[in-house]
């Protein structure tokens, strides 16, 4: 049984000396042990999907191809693009961010296995796919929304995945008052949706573990809520290296499925 520590100092030191037979023991001592589990994922989850990343080498970032090649990735993707070229914007989101036939892979499956199961409060994701809530997972907050909802500028009538993809209008419009109808993502210069970030933090500040798949943390959201967990134990699982590995109990350099299906 993982001990109590004396010191911060000692615990990190006890979980260094780990081999990885006994990281995957430990893995499941902290979440028997654990009562509050939350999961922060980023866009690793979802490659194992097929979903490109944004800045990885096969990212969107750089395979934006010749049509759009004058623009900087981060403008096709930015509230000023939406309003000043919006054509430019939905031609982008319909030829790279069309999510709706992508199936979940194992980490999605086994989140969802965790929360039936009452072992996982809730997932905070960076993903606009929605995978999780296909792999049946509940309490799952979209800090950067999703491209699977829509809704209109003006009148913010709802509308489902399919109205901006099936939409033969190049700027897609409103039905109910003919204004433009866009995604439910939070785009470059947008401030993130205040209920799923609050909730974010509610879960985080709460949970007495919280396991970080899937995004190095280097950008600003991901790392702002990891420093708002105060909790007992922190686990990274990630193929590259992650800013907060210092703090955490167990580190995992290894695909997200692969690690969680270690939980019994
Ligand atoms: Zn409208």
């Amino acid at each position: 049984m993982i001990k109590e520590f004396l010191s911060q100092r000692e615990k990190e030191k006890y979980f260094r000396s780990l081999s990885e037979e006994q990281k995957a023991v430990a893995l499941n001592e902290i979440v028997d042990q654990s009562e509050h589990i939350v999961f922060l994922g980023g866009a690793g989850v979802s490659t194992e999907s097929g979903i490109p990343d944004f800045r990885s080498k096969n990212g969107l970032y750089h395979k934006k191809g010749r049509r759009f090649a004058r623009y900087q990735p981060e403008y096709l993707l930015s509230s000023d693009c939406l309003y000043r070229k919006p054509e430019v914007l939905f031609d982008y989101f319909r030829r790279n961010l069309d999510c709706r036939a992508v199936k979940p892979n194992t980490a999605h499956y086994k989140l969802a296995w965790m929360e039936q199961k009452g072992k996982l409060d809730g997932i905070i994701t960076q993903n606009i796919d929605g995978l999780h809530q296909k792999a049946g997972s509940r309490n799952v907050q979209e800090i950067h929304g999703s491209a699977l909802r829509s809704h209109c500028v003006s009148c913010w009538t709802e509308y489902g995945a399919d109205f901006i993809f099936e939409s033969k209008d190049p700027i897609p419009v409103c039905p109910a008052c003919g204004k433009m109808v866009r995604p439910e993502v939070t785009l470059y210069g947008e401030v993130l949706p205040d209920e799923a970030y609050g909730n974010a933090i509610h879960l985080i500040q709460d949970a007495d573990c919280l396991i970080i798949g899937g995004t190095s943390l280097e950008v600003g959201t991901a790392a702002g809520l990891a420093h708002q967990f105060h909790g007992k134990h922190l686990i990274i699982i990630n193929k590259g290296k992650t800013k907060m590995e210092g703090k955490a109990d167990l580190v995992f350099h290894d695909s997200i499925g692969k690690i969680l299906n270690l939980i019994e």
